[in-house]
């Protein structure tokens, strides 16, 4: 098989070869290829139909349902880029996203429109909503799971499983090319203000394609979402490399350990991807047995560091190795991994698994300072070169010009091959806060905090956490005459922010520790946090 230019093409490939077959099942609903086809044309139509026009961007706010998947090929059928967004986002990170991206056509779940997004919506340039009860497409009917009712049609939005079961024709001549952008995938950054990663199809089918002839897995491979697809991980290493394959792709809407145990049970997957914590938390449940991972041919782990001790603990009491995996959204998600048939070597020194070794056609470097490569064995930045590497930022030349200068990108991470090639990432460059893979930027949480009024100073560093690897600590000082305390901080972020990323833990000091210039200096507050410890 050739590899597919998209993933629109790679649909229309599994629908030849095998119409009939699931492409999704969620909970006790399924939906063949024929299906999934014919419902995103319907939505693609309806895009088109609503003034939706080449190259133009529909933020998707959904969790892993099929409405998410449909929202996301029949917007690449329409001819538009997709913008993925947290649906955990608040109102003022929504908003970011939807004036950066010049987004005109919204995809949310109804509660979320009704909640807030309408209102978000607003003032921005969106044009377009469709709204989503992500209780359909499932039999079951089951709130348990999904925890909601279906809420009446709104009057300013239309219903997404209508419109795609509305028999709408796709619009002819918008077939995306390798070239053409997929994605806008925000990530934040030393600058606070989320910037978008402009992932391309080629760039996606790369990693599809990697994963579709590299993790031997059999034909028709059944896929599990863990990992969200909203993020670029559930993206490409899920939904993409599944319908590259045309292979099932069972979903649960959010991660919840007792559920996905029943789909594992249910589904017998052969491969899924999530963050560390992810698997420590199915491995705590009381009814976890080896016979839920029986089916699994693989099982990858990416976004956070991987500790060797739950790689043998897993295997111990489930049997399956949990293969470490390495990628930014930056290079849509992998660019290096562990291949099947091999085991990741911990180094002695530091006591770190190996990532994996570069994906065919991707050259990873170690630099110093200066740019020069460094020596097998020392320690530099990373920097990644290959077909999965973006072109760059959404409408940012600095940022681009900053972090992918000649082409090749600049991780912010620090890492050391050895001399087999494999690559071990140690530490960090950039300020970035890994909590369970989800990615919090300091300045972000700084620029809330600063809002508030008995706010003087803030500096948000991240501490070591025992569940979540890293977690969000502020430290503030106040205004003279202020009065607040740490709880009322940490909810004032709370009310602004996604539940990840507002500080769990707040510290009022007189004065933040400051270099003569008056930088703020966040290393000595992290290590302050490490020897309080
Ligand atoms: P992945 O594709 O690996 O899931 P991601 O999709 O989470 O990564 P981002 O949210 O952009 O991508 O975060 C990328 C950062 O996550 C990296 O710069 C690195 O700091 C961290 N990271 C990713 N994988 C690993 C890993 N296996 N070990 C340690 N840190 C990792």
């Amino acid at each position: 098989v050739s590899p597919a230019d998209s993933l629109v093409h790679a649909l229309r490939r599994a629908v030849a070869e095998a119409p009939e077959r699931t492409f999704l099942a969620y909970f006790d609903g399924r939906l063949s290829y024929r299906e999934a086809d014919e419902l995103s044309d319907s939505v693609a139509g309806h895009l088109a139909a609503r003034g939706l026009e080449r190259g133009d961007r529909v933020a998707v706010l959904l969790q892993n349902s099929p409405h998410c998947v449909l929202a996301v090929l029949g917007a690449w059928k329409a001819g538009a880029v997709v913008v993925p967004v947290n649906p955990m986002y608040k109102s003022g990170e929504v908003a970011h996203v939807l004036r950066d991206g010049e987004v005109a056509a919204l995809v949310c779940s109804d509660r979320a429109w009704e909640a807030y997004l309408r209102d978000t919506a607003r003032d921005s340039p969106v044009r377009v909503a469709l709204t989503a009860c992500e209780l359909d497409f499932q039999t079951r009917g089951d709130q348990r799971v999904l925890g909601f009712d279906r809420l009446p049609p709104a009057a300013d939005a239309d219903d997404l499983t209508a419109v795609a079961r509305a028999g709408h024709r796709a619009p002819e001549g918008r077939e995306p090319g390798p070239g053409d952008l997929a994605l806008i995938s925000y990530t934040s950054g030393t600058s606070g203000t989320p910037k978008g990663a402009t992932n391309t199809h080629g760039n996606i089918m790369h990693n599809a394609e990697r994963q579709r002839t590299g993790l031997g897995l059999p034909a028709a491979p059944v896929y599990f979402a863990l990992a969200p697809l909203f993020h670029i991980t559930g993206m490409v290493c899920e939904f993409g490399a599944c319908l590259n394959s045309a292979g099932t792709l069972a979903l649960a809407y959010r991660f919840e350990a007792g559920v996905v145990l029943d789909a594992f049970a249910e589904h017998r997957p052969h491969y899924t991807v999530g963050p560390s914590t992810a698997f420590m938390a199915l491995a705590a449940r009381p009814e976890a047995t080896r016979d839920h991972f029986a089916s699994f041919r693989v099982i990858s782990s990416g976004g956070a560091p991987l500790p060797p001790a739950l790689v043998e603990k897993f295997r111990a009491g489930f049997g399956p190795y949990i293969r470490n995996g390495y990628g930014l959204t930056e290079c849509t998600a992998p660019c290096a991994s562990v291949p099947p048939h091999r085991e990741a070597p911990v180094d002695p020194v530091s006591g770190t698994l190996a990532v994996g070794v570069p994906g065919p056609d991707t050259v990873v470097r170690i630099v110093d300072e200066a740019g020069e490569e460094v020596p097998f064995g020392e320690q530099g930045e990373i920097v990644v070169r290959g077909p999965q590497v973006v072109p760059g930022y959404w409408r940012r030349p600095d940022a681009t010009a900053e972090t992918f200068p000649g082409g090749e990108l600049r991780t912010g991470d620090i890492g050391f091959m050895d001399e087999r090639g494999w690559l071990y990432v140690v530490d960090r460059k950039k300020d970035m806060i890994n909590a369970s893979g989800f990615k919090v930027w300091p300045r972000e949480v700084e620029d809330v905090l600063y809002t508030h009024p008995a706010v003087r100073e803030a500096a948000v560093v991240g501490v070591p956490d025992g569940y979540r690897g890293e977690t969000v600590k502020a430290y503030i000082s106040l205004r003279p005459d202020a009065a607040t305390d740490p709880d009322e901080l940490a909810e004032y972020c709370r009310e602004r922010l996604a539940a990840y990323k507002y500080p769990r833990q707040v510290e009022i000091l007189p004065d933040l520790p400051k270099t003569a210039s008056g930088k703020i200096l966040r290393r000595e507050l992290r290590s302050r946090t490490r020897d309080n410890r």
